[in-house]
């Protein structure tokens, strides 16, 4: 969450931050999903149960795929807005592929530019070139 310094309060550098929450979840997210779908794998072949396949899916989706979604938005409305010093609550994305991120502060209203670029909601962000 910091800021340019001294530069330009209405930019905010996020995404070194947000890429690592994405990467240290997914590095979890894969050993949960492999206890998950391991055991369900075996259950198919050991007990002929080709639904355990689609049982170890649905948990996946529910304890792995969902909880990234959450999370992911919690540290998203967790970032700091600059103008008012309060969490902002609230992204948007604008533009056609990929999307610009920006703050939308609930508090102030203001609209505050970020250094991510996403290709879908909630997808990993990507850095935005620090040029342009
Ligand atoms: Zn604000």
């Amino acid at each position: 969450m910091t800021q340019i310094p001294g530069n330009d309060p209405t930019f905010v550098r996020c995404a070194d931050e947000l890429r690592a929450f994405h990467r240290g979840y997914l590095r979890s997210a894969c050993w949960k999903a492999a206890a998950i779908m391991i055991p369900a794998v075996f259950g198919h072949v050991a007990f002929d149960a080709p639904w355990l396949i689609m049982v170890g899916i649905v948990i996946t989706a529910a304890f792995v795929i969902i909880p990234l979604q959450t999370t992911y938005q919690q540290k998203l409305k967790s970032i700091i807005c600059p103008h008012c010093g309060k969490q902002a609550g609230r992204v948007k994305e604008r533009g056609f592929f990929p999307q610009r991120m920006f703050l939308s502060c609930i508090h102030c209203g203001t609209e505050t530019a970020t250094d991510c670029v996403t290709w879908c909601n909630g997808g990993k962000p990507e850095k935005l070139d620090p040029t342009r």
